[in-house]
């Protein structure tokens, strides 16, 4: 039984607690269990709380023997990536120089995780404070793909999507600054989705970008990740640019298209990035999928987003430059690692010793890209600039919706690759995002769904909506799924 547990859906483990037919204790221990079993292969995790897991599931099993009514994830385990704070939990970003810190407090999404009676299994793996596409640059381990443990499991949120592959956790929690809960997904086979940016909380989201960062669902299924961005979504007074309007009703959506009818939904195929710029094989699978999605009735049109190939370039001088800013707080002094603090230094040679030892090079990279693009000499010319190519973007969104209800392309150019592959020119690393990033600099919601293999490993579709009609994604993606099935990957 304890197996078996694993293998079944955020949703389905919900309606066998919520009969009272499996024990939410049952639930999380079958899956601590799990990663006990694989996760020193996968390592999906920084942190496994499995004294707050249990001790969580058992108030959810007393409130159902007191006769209240559990809400649609009571009891259902779900991995948390280590980017939020998580009250007398380690959270490291991945990082040396946040080791050892347990913050004061929980971001919204864990405090609503906890609201929803869902049971946080743990911490997962991510590339440095979120800056990569593989989690090599995590300062913790390299999490492996469970497709091929040879094979990287995308990044920054690897570990969310590992731990969804490896049956580790049924759900997971993942952010998003230019790819990071996508593209993860694609390449491990599972469902990652970006909602609108505000519309899920950054309060205790530990800042990257602040204009990208978006927290949201992982999951293995269409409709669980739509119940658990239901469960983390909506607005929050702490956060400044938190969307004042309710969650649009993306579990409805999900229904909605697993009914696998798309009649009188519109969809454009991304021109620039239907063709070039990606493997054979994800082309292939790609338009393998808009087949798929006539068959069910989707009228396909071709539309063309001039601007798209200038959102990489631009990204990469936005969210530097937020970084350079957001991780000045990282001093030495309010978190985590202080280095030669002997009495004898000064703080700013306390400072420099603690950044140069806590930070990895990617991090170091970033902060002094972002350093020189906002630099009075330079400003105008790089940060300046990227912010009107993000205007040109989204005047390329804006036009687009216009004609579509949503937008399709591959999630990214390329399936898996090989631990290493790309680790020595970060270019290579950064081609990752070149489909996911546009989504980011807009503010729009965006999904992976699997779509197909290539050469036995998994290919995601992307759909983006408008701002707010994170809906209309997820019928399309719950469509998809309706009719190419979830993917497994081989018996770990
Ligand atoms: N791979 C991109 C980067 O390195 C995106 C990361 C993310 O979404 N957090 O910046």
């Amino acid at each position: 039984m304890s197996n078996d547990l694993t293998r079944l859906t955020a949703a389905e483990l919900a309606g066998l607690v919520s009969k009272g037919e499996a024990s939410a204790v049952e639930v999380t221990q079958a899956h601590l269990d799990r990663i006990t079993a694989v996760d020193d292969r996968v390592h999906a995790f920084l942190h496994v709380d499995t004294a707050g897991a249990l001790a969580a599931a058992r108030a959810v099993d007393e409130r159902r023997a007191a006769g209240e009514k559990l809400g649609p994830l009571a009891g259902v385990p779900v991995a948390v990536k280590d980017v939020l704070t998580t009250k007398g939990v380690p959270t490291t970003v991945g990082s040396k120089i946040l080791e050892g810190w347990r913050p004061p407090y929980d971001s919204t999404i864990v405090q609503r995780l906890r609201d929803a009676g869902t049971v946080m299994l743990g911490k997962t793996n991510m590339d440095e404070f979120a800056m990569g596409s593989s989690t090599e640059y995590s300062a913790y381990g390299t999490t492996h793909n469970p497709w091929d443990l040879s094979r990287i499991p995308g990044g920054s949120g690897g570990g969310s999507a590992a731990a969804l592959a490896a049956y580790e956790a049924p759900l997971a929690i993942g952010s998003d600054t230019g790819g990071s809960i996508r593209q993860p997904g694609a390449v491990t086979g599972t469902v990652g989705a970006k909602p609108t940016y505000g519309g899920t909380s950054r309060y205790g989201l530990v800042a990257f970008s602040s204009s990208l960062d978006t927290p949201g669902p992982c999951a293995r299924t269409v409709l669980d990740a739509a119940l658990l961005h239901e469960a983390i979504g909506g607005h929050d007074p702490r956060d400044s640019t938190s969307i004042p309007a309710p969650v649009p009703d993306v579990v409805a959506a999900a229904k909605l298209g697993a009914t696998g009818d798309l009649t009188g939904v519109k969809l454009g195929v991304v021109r620039e990035f239907a063709g070039e710029g990606a493997e054979p094989g994800v082309t292939a699978a790609f338009r393998d999928a808009v087949d798929t999605l006539t068959k069910l009735g989707a009228e396909i049109v071709e539309v063309s987003c001039p601007h798209f190939k200038y959102a990489l370039p631009a990204y990469y001088l936005i969210a530097p430059s937020e970084c350079s800013s957001n991780l000045a707080r990282f001093d030495g002094v309010r978190f985590g690692l202080r280095v030669g603090d002997d009495g004898n230094r000064s703080l700013e040679e306390v400072m420099s010793l603690t950044r140069e030892a806590g930070f990895g090079p990617e991090v170091k990279r970033r902060i002094m890209i972002g350093t020189y693009a906002l630099s009075s000499g330079y400003y105008d010319a790089y940060y300046g600039q990227a912010q009107k190519v993000r205007t040109l973007i989204t005047r390329d969104f804006t036009a687009a919706f216009e004609q579509v209800d949503a937008l399709i392309s591959p999630t990214t150019p390329f399936v898996a690759f090989p631990i290493g592959a790309r680790t020595s020119d970060p270019y290579q690393m950064y081609l990752a995002d070149l489909f996911t990033i546009p989504t980011n600099l807009y503010g729009g919601p965006g999904i992976s769904v699997p779509c197909g293999l290539s050469e036995g490993l998994p290919v995601g579709l992307q759909i983006m909506a408008p701002t707010m009609a994170d809906d209309r994604m997820y019928r399309v993606a719950a469509a998809l799924e309706s009719a190419v099935g979830t993917f497994t990957p081989p018996a770990l």
